[in-house]
């Protein structure tokens, strides 16, 4: 085209090498560099500081009304930003970098994981798909991951948020290859069966979701009691799945836990995968926390029959130390994987050379495009501390809820509410109206920021829940959780 005499000059090689007017790159990289090595140090400061705070405070209702603003319109300095940030958001986290903290199951992080974390925000990487070295990382990290847990190197994986969404797609992968390994987008003519899933009553909710989610509902999932040791009932499930057969049913899905929610018990993964074997029906895992019990000696043969499943699903932000979220899903037939969420699309075409080459993509094995680098803080956690460190910090928890077992046991007005498998105890303070008074000594203790466990229910009675997964935990916070539950529960019982 020819120019015509009005078009803009040309832009100099100054123009080019300061970049458009509207870019959001600093002006003054020197004083952008100064502050960034403040708020580094500011973050270190707080993780070496941690012990000085309280786990857990209350946040003001001032604090809480700041959060009401409109969409800021015009800049602010980062300096002030980060201000901010530091008087009225860091002080009011939920506490689990703290060593005190003992509620739900949440990870403590590490200094070299946020790092990690930085690296990856640096590199803006997109792990959808196409051919760059972070997902070969990705692909390494998953290749650690089956490593660890027994599976085959061949096995496919993927980093997502959460053994939420890792058991979803678990369920939707056990469901296509139940419904006969139809190709994507040809399944409305195929049909479908009635399916039936199968876990204990101790399994996590989100299984439930998966369910619904995947179109089955949950009400096709059956809940199948649980032992003394609240640990799935092998001959309760096979007549269960023999019930269904003789209705006309398909029981496509056993899901089995290691380390349940309420308190860490593990199913007999060995006899799920022999029954799921004999019976021909996708073997699933739900290893949230308990999967990461293989890296300690002593306590992975617990585990015997995990690396058996046809799927596993676990996370690195709870046992694994690693800074929320990253959670894995690993399955051994990674064709099968692949069936249930490869979808061809023009603008995601693939290349054999050039940026559009690499496939298969990590897309194709689960419902996200784009994708953060979350393999990146697993990658620097396992290479600086090592898979020995992980597992030494994972049997020190599991060694911290023995002790706190046996201080239960040597203080009268204590009572254990369940065997303790791993790293979950759950007790009691004796009272009269002992769902009332222990509720009231956990909010009590969340609130005095010296320890914060949570509740949970135990044969339909409220009882305090100690999950031990910080590596920071110590004796200390130990003892004073059994010292604060007693001068609660004596202040509170004698009301
Ligand atoms: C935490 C947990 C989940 C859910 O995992 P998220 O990472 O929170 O999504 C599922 N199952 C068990 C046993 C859990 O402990």
């Amino acid at each position: 085209m020819p120019q015509s005499h009005d078009s803009p000059p040309l832009p100099t090689e100054a123009d080019l090498l300061a970049g458009p007017k509207t870019t959001l790159d600093p002006e003054n990289w020197a004083q952008l560099r100064a502050q960034a090595h403040r708020m580094l140090d500011d973050m270190l400061d707080y993780t070496e500081e941690i012990r000085k705070r309280p786990v857990w405070q209350p946040i003001p209702e001032e604090v809480r009304a700041r959060r009401e603003s409109r969409v800021p319109r015009s800049p602010s300095e980062l300096a002030e930003v980060h201000e901010e940030f530091m008087r009225f958001v860091l002080p009011y986290a939920v506490g689990n970098v703290h060593p005190g903290f003992m509620g739900w199951v949440h990870g403590g992080g590490t200094p070299v994981g946020m790092l990690a974390e930085m690296l990856a925000a640096g590199l803006n990487a997109n792990l959808g798909g196409r051919d760059h070295i972070p997902i070969e990382v990705e692909r390494e990290v998953v290749r650690w991951a089956s490593e660890i847990v027994g599976f085959p190197r061949e096995a496919s994986g993927l980093f997502v948020t959460g053994s939420s969404v890792a058991n979803l797609i678990a369920v939707v992968v056990a469901r296509e290859a139940a419904l006969g390994n139809q190709t994507v987008g040809h399944r409305a003519a195929a049909g479908t069966k009635p399916l039936t899933a199968y876990a204990s009553t101790e399994v996590h909710g989100c299984i439930g979701k998966a369910m619904e989610i995947a179109g089955l509902g949950s009400d096709a999932m059956r809940l199948i009691p649980v032992d003394q040791r609240h640990r799935i009932d092998l001959s309760a499930l096979g007549e269960a799945i023999r019930r269904d057969l003789e209705a006309g049913l398909t029981p496509f899905l056993v899901v089995g836990t290691a380390g349940t929610v309420n308190t860490g018990a593990v199913d007999d993964l060995a006899g799920l995968a022999d029954l799921c074997q004999r019976e021909k029906i996708w073997f699933h895992v739900d290893g949230a926390f308990g999967a990461l019990a293989k890296l300690a000696p002593e306590l992975a043969p617990l585990l015997d029959g995990m690396e058996r499943a046809d799927s596993l699903a676990f996370d690195f932000h709870k046992w694994g130390q690693v800074p929320y979220d990253a959670g894995v899903i690993l399955v051994r037939d990674s064709a099968a994987h692949q069936r249930a969420f490869a979808l061809p699309a023009d603008y995601l075409a693939r290349a054999k050379r050039g940026i559009a080459a690499g496939s298969e993509w990590p897309c194709d094995f689960g419902p996200d495009l784009s994708r953060g680098f979350r393999a990146l803080k697993v990658w620097f956690t396992l290479k600086v501390y090592g898979s020995e460190a992980l597992g030494k910090a994972i049997a020190h928890n599991c060694q911290l809820a023995r002790y706190l077992e046996g201080r239960i046991a040597e203080t009268p007005r204590l009572e254990l509410l369940a065997p303790v498998a791993l790293n979950i105890v759950c007790f009691r303070y004796r009272a009269e109206e002992p769902d009332t008074v222990n509720e009231q000594i956990v909010v009590a203790l969340q609130e005095s920021g010296i320890v914060a466990p949570s509740t949970t229910r135990i044969d339909g009675q409220v009882a305090i829940r100690a999950a031990i997964v910080n590596h920071r935990t110590s004796r200390a916070e130990i003892d004073a959780l059994i010292d604060g539950v007693l001068s609660f529960g004596n202040a509170i019982a004698s009301i």
